[in-house]
């Protein structure tokens, strides 16, 4: 344990967004993750459920409130804004429920995790991960911000460099890996109990490449591999400064594989006479027309267009039923070379509870293994192609704790029992 620390254990959470539990295993079994592979034999780690939906915004907030989507109100990275079709982005002072380092007995360092912008004030350090629109906002306390414009401190990548170049944006990964490294050893050095570092950069490299990390002979594959190789690195350093009695616990938000298809599920509703949209291909669900019954908001989120909450509003209290009932059978017989798109549709108070479930969707879809499923306006067939490879997963995120037994079948809200006890 360093000089400035108590004798108090301490408390190390590692996030490493969007890694799926086998591929941890499998780096760390061809040991290209030999601290990880170390760490596997000293402790306990296990496959972890996200969120519904499986975004990341939304499971970071489960995860610092130990709170189910009904709780904290964050359904997804987009929401509308009440009574319009405006699309707005939810931050953290969307966040209905508290985060773990709004208890001041503790001090903490909270570096780099998602959904988290901006800054709140806390007892410690606090910089936000990504979406972070202006630096200045994602720090706190200002003293702060001094210190990482000197390391010329990046949130996250411009995934724009992906669309051009994949070899650009490897390099511009490794490169805010390696101003994340500076920062998390600066702030090492101040008094904490409780640190938390989240790596983002994983979720963005599988996006573009996950078909490289599956493809061995793929001309990205070992730098892709090189990538984790360096998280692993930075892993064994932290690991290095903690006491016998200090607590490690690991874990990503969702996990990751490779996307089949994607899929418009505002084509799907459109086909069916479900939605109506102007005659313009536009992103704006502002194009809603009159006579639309349903419309989905990424990534399987359907609200029903109801009279009493949006302007074109055609659904009334007493048709709700029935218009859910046609709406999941539409998307229950959806499919692709025969094969079934959607595993499950989930009514609202099904999987959520708590006093934001009002504000939530209607119906979620969780999608069958490959499926990408968007809720864009912006769509020409049903099923499309893009530059995307990597799509996220429900039910194979990790939960690793060094010391500590772990809940069965662990879920994302769990976290917070770990790293409160
Ligand atoms: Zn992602």
């Amino acid at each position: 344990m360093t000089g400035n620390h108590g004798s108090e254990p301490k408390k190390v959470i590692i996030g490493i967004d969007g890694v799926p539990v086998d591929l941890i295993r499998d780096l760390a079994d061809r040991g290209r993750m030999p601290n990880v592979e170390s760490l596997l034999s000293e402790g306990e780690m296990s496959a972890m459920r996200a969120a519904i939906p499986e975004i990341s915004n939304v499971n970071w907030s489960s995860i610092v409130t130990g709170k189910n989507p009904g709780e904290h109100g964050i359904f997804g990275f987009t929401d509308l804004i009440k009574g319009t079709y405006t699309i707005n982005f939810p931050d953290r002072r969307a966040l209905k429920a508290s985060p773990f380092w709004e208890d001041e007995e503790r001090r903490y360092v909270i570096l780099n995790v998602p959904a988290m912008y901006p800054a709140p004030e806390i007892n410690g350090i606090f910089v936000s991960g990504f979406v972070s629109p202006q630096l200045g906002k994602a720090v706190s306390p200002d003293s702060t911000l001094n210190v990482l414009e000197k390391m010329d401190y990046q949130v996250d990548v411009d995934s724009e460099k992906a669309h051009k170049s994949k070899r650009l944006f490897l390099d511009q990964l490794f490169e805010t890996l390696e101003k994340r490294e500076k920062a998390y050893k600066h702030f090492w050095e101040e008094k904490w109990d409780v640190f938390m570092l989240v790596f983002t950069g994983s979720d963005r490299l599988e996006h573009f490449l996950f078909d490289a990390y599956i493809d061995e002979e793929h001309e990205y594959h070992e730098r892709f591999v090189e990538y984790f190789e360096e998280v692993d690195r930075i892993i064994g350093d932290i690991v290095d400064r903690l006491g016998e009695d200090d607590e490690l616990v690991m874990l990503s938000d969702h996990g990751m594989e490779l996307i089949k298809e994607n899929v418009n599920l505002n084509k799907v509703l459109e086909d069916e006479g479900i939605l109506k949209t102007g005659n313009k291909p536009s992103e704006r669900y502002r194009n809603i027309r009159e006579g639309t019954k349903a419309f989905v908001l990424d990534p399987g989120r359907v609200y029903l267009n109801k009279k009493d909450k949006y302007p074109r509003g055609k659904v009334g209290k007493d048709e709700e039923e029935v218009f859910l009932d046609e709406i999941m059978d539409v998307f229950e017989e959806l499919v692709c070379d025969g094969e079934k798109v959607i595993e499950e549709v989930h009514r609202k108070d099904e999987i959520y509870f708590g006093e934001e479930v009002e504000r939530a969707p209607d119906l979620v879809l969780t999608p069958a293994s490959g499926y990408n499923l968007k809720g864009s306006m912006r769509y020409e067939d049903v099923f499309e192609q893009n530059v995307f490879k990597g799509k996220h997963t429900l039910n194979d995120a990790f939960l690793y704790s060094k010391n500590s037994d772990l809940p069965e079948e662990p879920k994302v809200e769990d976290v917070r029992n770990l790293i409160d006890d």
